[in-house]
């Protein structure tokens, strides 16, 4: 057995990262600055995007879309329930209606064809979400969003670094990362919202920040720039320096990162092919780069003749860390008692929200950790 803790994800942070922030701690300037405005800079470089703004977090930027669209009352959104929770928040806070779409049952992934029959005269927005470090095929999406006039906003949490047909996600249309701590780079807590509509990117920029035209520190004037005017009412979700210099670092690393990733992603589907009561996801068959952000498996419960919790439980007794990515969000106590969807209404979304498991991955662990993961899972099934 493990005498560490292995946990199921952890940060891979550089003795050169952690000086850079402390620079920038040195330097008089740790607000949005010019750190904020290199990583922009880089990050917008690094997916080929046409626009790119730096913000707090993911969920701020997917307020500040909503906000920026004026989704609100009468608004219906469609996005899966298998997500994290924070999408749905928003859309119930912005007074609109979110609308389910089940996933695909083995990539946990919305398609045109689960979501096209819940098109209404109400659609405005479709968020569909890029599982795991896969990406969702944008292909017939984009079609069906143009076609019917429907906004089309990629939730790229999950994919910084990955591609779709030979392109970065963040590329083409409008996407929202996350740099939260266990994603596949991180800043503590942070976001970025590429578009290529210049007037989103434009109007994201003035929310993002009080409403004002510009930040706080002025790119031009290299100073504060008291003479700021509110344009409009805006919130404050910038991206402070300090954290923009560790991205910086990290943008730097992801490619390694994800090739690692990768790496142990496949000594894992290797190992556990012969393990029946383990279901790891399927890999979609159109083109695409896995940036191998989370390896969900599905415990075949009936076979296994556990829960997923016990399977976890035990595997947590012998030092090995998982998550659960996720538990859908319609199951969630709010959601359950204020939407009361009948058992069934997202059968493939049900079924995984019962059985997914996040085994540990990230950058600095050792193949070896993956065998012992392997070698763990099947003592506590036999
Ligand atoms: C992490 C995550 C978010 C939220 O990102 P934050 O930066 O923490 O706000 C949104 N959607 C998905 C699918 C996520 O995994």
């Amino acid at each position: 057995m493990r005498t560490t803790f292995l946990p199921f994800s952890k940060p891979s942070i550089s003795e050169p990262e952690i000086e850079a922030v402390a620079e920038v701690l040195r330097s008089g300037w740790i607000t949005t600055g010019p750190k904020a405005a290199e990583f922009e800079e880089a990050f917008k470089a690094y997916c080929n995007a046409e626009g790119a703004v730096a913000l707090s977090s993911a969920t701020g930027g997917m307020h500040l879309l909503l906000a920026a669209l004026g989704i609100g009352p009468g608004d219906e959104v469609i996005t899966p329930s298998m997500t994290w929770v924070s999408t749905v928040n928003l859309i119930k806070l912005a007074g609109a209606t979110p609308v389910f779409a089940d996933v695909d049952r083995d990539t946990l992934m919305v398609s045109a064809k689960t979501i096209e029959p819940l098109i209404t005269e109400r659609t405005r927005l479709i968020i569909p979400v890029h599982f795991a470090g896969a990406a969702v095929d944008m292909e017939p999406l984009r079609r069906l969003a143009l076609e019917k006039g429907i906004h089309l906003v990629e939730d790229a949490a999950h994919a910084a670094g990955a591609e779709y047909r030979g392109e970065k996600i963040g590329r083409r249309g409008t996407a929202i990362f996350s740099f939260h701590p266990i994603k596949n780079m991180t800043c503590g807590e942070g976001g970025m919202f590429c578009s290529d509509d210049p007037e989103l990117i434009e109007r994201i920029r003035r929310l993002k920040f009080h409403g004002l035209g510009m930040d706080a520190y002025d790119r031009n004037s290299q100073g504060r720039s008291p003479q700021a005017e509110v344009l409009e009412p805006g919130f404050k979700y910038n991206l402070t320096d300090i954290a923009a210099a560790l991205a910086l670092g990290q943008l730097r690393r992801l490619d390694e990162f994800n090739q690692k990733r990768a790496l142990l992603a496949h000594r894992y589907r290797e190992l556990l092919a012969d393990v029946e009561e383990v279901l790891p996801l399927a890999v979609p068959s159109y083109p695409t780069r896995h940036a191998w952000h989370l390896f969900v498996v599905r415990l075949d419960t009936e076979r296994a003749g556990m829960s997923r919790e016990t399977f976890m439980a035990e595997l947590k007794k012998r030092n090995i860390g998982t998550g659960i990515h996720f538990k859908a969000v319609h199951r969630q106590k709010y959601y359950r008692e204020t939407l009361q969807l009948p058992e069934g209404a997202l059968a493939n979304t049900e079924w995984n929200s019962d059985r997914v498991c996040s085994l540990p991955l990230f950058p600095d662990m050792a193949l070896q950790d993956v065998d012992e993961v392997v070698a763990t899972i099947k003592e506590v099934l036999a």
